[in-house]
């Protein structure tokens, strides 16, 4: 058996997204012990940089170590007892995820379902918290299966009326890419994955927890039902006891922490600017060729864009073709959207001007050669006139 060798990719899909030299370097770093002086500050370092990218002053901010979807099996094992009332908002297969989870730990859900690529009906939402008073409000930001936002700020109007209410948000594809703002907002627990716009291999899950929500957990009368994510064990591990609990994957949180270092450097409201930039430009293309976006212009996301398939093309010729051809990879649609639509990350470090012309050129390429009539123009020129308007791109 030879050596594993990767073969070139520039990695545009849902996740993971392309690391930057840097990290990929902390990556390969030696290994210290996990309890040695020197990993304990690497430890604190990345609390107080997560502190920054999410916005937020919770003292319980840390990495899980497991990926984005233990960080949300970790927020509704910790908060919810057997019989609490959830609300989760469902426009997506990750809204999906959090009801199986929420059902899982005993909890009495209740779902605010919305069409797969619209955005959350918030009368809906409020009508249902009137009804059934839960404990937790759940939504995705980033509904990475849709390119659907939910903005936090729009959930943080609805609880005005239910001071009770926790507020959970998923911002495992927002996180590095839109601004989550947790303090702003009064979000009650966030969590996050590495591998989307972190930029960062997968592995690790970023999670932040308010005061009232580290009080929740206090207050349970029944243990967290899961070892492994039990808050209240693993903040003993991170915070000044430094009590074994695991072994924290040394290597990830090496990369972690340069990864944060990155987004610290460009600025937030940079980083935010750019991964915008990148979709305006996307989508000035997409649309010159002739082909339509999923979702309407008020609800898209910046970080991954779902672009309708044409008529008689085969989704999964242009995306095998784009990776063989092009080494780009994309991704196909899910669940009811199977075939319909492609969906493009521009994430983190993937979030390029580059990346954008060049995926642009070879998807008219391999459109033409599949006998598509695409609208005449450009994909290319229409992108490179949304640049051209902007500041040069760093
Ligand atoms: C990717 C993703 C997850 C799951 O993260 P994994 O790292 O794949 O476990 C959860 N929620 C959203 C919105 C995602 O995009």
């Amino acid at each position: 058996m030879n050596e594993f060798n990767p073969p070139k990719r520039i990695l545009m899909g849902p996740g993971p997204s392309d690391a930057d030299p840097r990290v990929l370097r902390a990556l390969s770093a030696p290994l210290v012990g996990h309890l040695d002086p020197a990993f304990l500050g690497v430890m604190d370092e990345i609390q107080q940089l997560l502190r920054t990218v999410f916005e937020t002053r919770n003292r319980l901010t840390i990495p899980v170590s497991a990926t984005g979807s233990a960080g949300m099996e970790a927020a509704f094992v910790n908060l919810i007892e057997p019989g609490d009332a959830v609300v989760v908002c469902v426009n997506g297969v990750f809204g999906e995820r959090m009801s199986d989870i929420v059902t899982r730990c005993g909890g009495r859900l209740t779902r605010v379902e919305t069409q797969w690529g619209h955005g959350l009906d918030m009368e809906e939402v409020r009508k249902t918290l009137q009804r059934t008073r839960p404990r937790i409000l759940a939504a995705v930001q980033a509904e990475t299966s849709t390119g659907v936002l939910t903005p936090p700020a729009r959930l943080r109007e609805v609880l005005k009326e239910f001071p009770e209410t926790l507020l959970l948000l998923d911002c495992v594809t927002s996180l590095g890419g839109h601004p989550v703002e947790i303090d702003r907002h009064g979000v009650d627990f966030a969590y996050s994955g590495t591998q989307k716009c972190l930029s960062c291999p997968p592995g690790l899950a970023p999670i932040t927890v308010s005061d009232r929500g580290v009080e929740r957990i206090r207050q349970r009368k029944t243990k967290v039902q899961s070892w492994y994510l039990d808050l209240t064990m693993v903040e003993k591990y991170w915070g000044a006891d430094r009590t074994y609990h695991h072994t924290a994957p040394i290597s990830m949180n090496y990369a972690l922490r340069e990864s944060l270092r990155l987004i610290v450097e460009e600025g937030l409201q940079n980083r935010y600017d750019r991964h915008r930039l990148n979709h305006q430009a996307l989508v000035a293309g997409v649309e010159a060729m002739g082909l339509e976006m999923l979702v309407r212009p008020e609800d898209r996301l910046w970080v991954l864009n779902t672009v309708r398939v044409p008529d008689g093309v085969s989704d999964a010729a242009v995306r095998s073709r784009l990776l063989s051809d092009f080494g780009i990879e994309i991704g196909g649609g899910l669940g009811p959207l199977k075939d319909r639509i492609w969906r493009v990350g521009l994430m983190g470090a993937s979030s390029h001007p580059n990346n954008v012309l060049m995926l642009l050129n070879a998807l008219e390429r391999i459109l033409r050669q599949e006998g598509v009539r695409l609208a005449p123009g450009s994909g290319v020129e229409a992108a490179s006139a949304v640049f051209d308007r902007q500041e040069p791109p760093v």
